[in-house]
C-alpha cells in the first residue's frame, strides 16, 4: 500500500447552489489528465461566476476542473488506469481511479445532466459523443435521447458521433470468441462504461465533448463556449452585457445554427497481429467507400470497408487484441 502514499488525496469540486430550483448540471475536466482544455475553461467560468459576469439563476452547478488529479499531475492520460472505463463505485478500491470513482460516481448520480470535456491526440475538428436512441434494452436503456440530442446540437461542433457502447460491447463479444485475442479480451462490456454511460445508467443524460487536439489554443475556447451554451440551453444563467466574447451566448440570439453530421459507430476492428498495417495514414473521420482497402493483415489479407462511411479512432500502434479502428456510417438521427 506504500505506492499510494504520495498520491493526491482529494477531489476539488466547485459547487454553486441556486436559490431557485432548476436543472442539476455537472461539468468535468481532465478525466484524462493530459486533456486540459476543460480545466482551463472551467477555471475561466469559475472566475466569471465569482466576478459576477455570470450569474447562476437557478438549479445546481457543479464544476470539477480536474477529475483525475493523479493523471493531471503527471500530465498523462491515466494515473493507474483509464478513469473513463469501467466507471463504477467499487466496494474495495484496487487503484487510484477506483478511489476517485468512489466519490465521483455518487456525485454524478446527484445530477441530471453531464458535460464531460476532453481533447484528442491527433489533429482534427471537435466532435460530440452522444448515447443511444431511447430504448428498453439491457445494455444501455435510455429515455432522454431527445434532451441529450438537443444538448449535443447546442454545443457548437458540427460533428456528432453515436453508437459507442453498443459497438464496444460488440467488440468485447467478438474478442471473447476469437482464439488469438481471447486471453487479452476485456472481461465484460462494462469496460465500455465511462462518465456519460454511468450518468445514463443513473437515469440522467450527458455528452462527451472532444474539444480539439491536446494543446490546441482553440480547444479551451471551444470548451468554454460549450459550458456557457449548456447553461443557456438549460436556462440556468444570466450574463452581464460586458462579458467579453460571449455576446452571442448571453444575448437573445442563439448560436448560428450549424448543419450537423451525425455518424453512427457500428463496428470495431481489432489488431490481430503485430504485423497488421494500414494502407495509408488515416485520420479519424476520413471518409471511406464500400470496398475500399483500409489495411492488411500480417498474412497479406486485405481489410475492407463494407459500407460507405468513415474510419474513426484509427490506432496504428494498437497492441494485439486491442481496437485497431472503428467504422461509422451515416446515422438516421436528425438534430
Ligand atoms: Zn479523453
Amino acid at each position: 500500500m506504500t505506492r499510494s502514499t504520495d498520491h493526491p488525496t482529494t477531489l476539488r469540486v466547485h459547487q454553486y447552489l441556486g436559490l431557485q430550483p432548476g436543472p442539476r448540471l455537472i461539468v468535468l475536466g481532465a478525466v484524462h489528465g493530459n486533456e486540459t482544455c476543460g480545466t482551463q475553461a472551467l477555471h475561466s467560468v469559475i472566475e466569471a461566476l465569482d466576478r459576477g459576469h455570470l450569474t447562476l439563476l437557478r438549479g445546481q452547478l457543479t464544476l470539477v476542473p480536474v477529475t483525475n488529479p493523479l493523471a493531471y499531475r503527471g500530465h498523462a492520460r491515466e494515473g493507474e488506469r483509464n478513469l473513463n472505463r469501467k466507471l463504477v463505485p467499487p466496494a474495495i478500491p484496487q487503484d487510484f481511479e477506483d478511489r476517485v470513482a468512489r466519490v465521483l460516481c455518487p456525485l454524478l448520480q446527484a445530477h441530471e445532466v453531464l458535460l464531460d470535456l476532453h481533447s484528442f491526440h491527433t489533429a482534427g475538428a471537435p466532435f460530440v459523443m452522444v448515447g443511444p436512441h431511447d430504448n428498453q434494452g439491457l445494455l444501455e436503456p435510455f429515455a432522454h435521447a431527445q434532451a441529450e440530442a438537443a444538448l449535443a446540437a447546442a454545443l457548437g461542433p458540427a460533428l456528432v458521433v453515436e453508437g459507442w457502447l453498443e459497438t464496444y460491447a460488440h467488440g468485447v463479444e467478438r474478442r471473447r470468441a476469437h482464439p488469438v485475442t481471447v486471453a487479452r479480451a476485456a472481461p465484460d462490456p462494462q469496460f465500455g462504461v465511462g462518465t456519460t454511460e454511468y450518468m445514463r445508467a443513473c437515469g440522467g443524460y450527458g455528452v462527451t465533448l472532444e474539444c480539439g487536439q491536446h494543446g490546441d489554443p482553440q480547444a479551451p475556447v471551444v470548451a468554454r463556449l460549450a459550458v456557457l451554451r449548456t447553461l443557456r440551453l438549460l436556462g440556468m444563467v444570466g450574463m452581464a452585457e460586458e462579458m467579453p466574447e460571449d455576446g452571442e451566448v448571453g444575448g437573445g440570439a442563439a448560436p448560428t445554427p450549424t448543419p450537423h453530421t451525425v455518424m453512427c459507430l457500428f463496428d470495431v476492428i481489432d489488431c490481430e497481429h503485430a504485423g497488421d498495417h494500414f494502407s495509408r495514414e488515416w485520420a479519424s473521420f476520413d471518409p471511406v467507400r464500400a470496398g475500399e482497402v483500409l489495411g492488411h493483415r500480417d498474412d497479406g489479407r486485405p481489410v475492407v470497408s463494407e459500407v460507405d462511411g468513415w474510419i474513426v479512432f484509427p490506432n496504428p500502434r494498437a497492441q494485439v487484441g486491442q481496437e485497431w479502428f472503428y467504422l461509422a456510417r451515416a446515422s438516421d438521427r436528425v438534430l
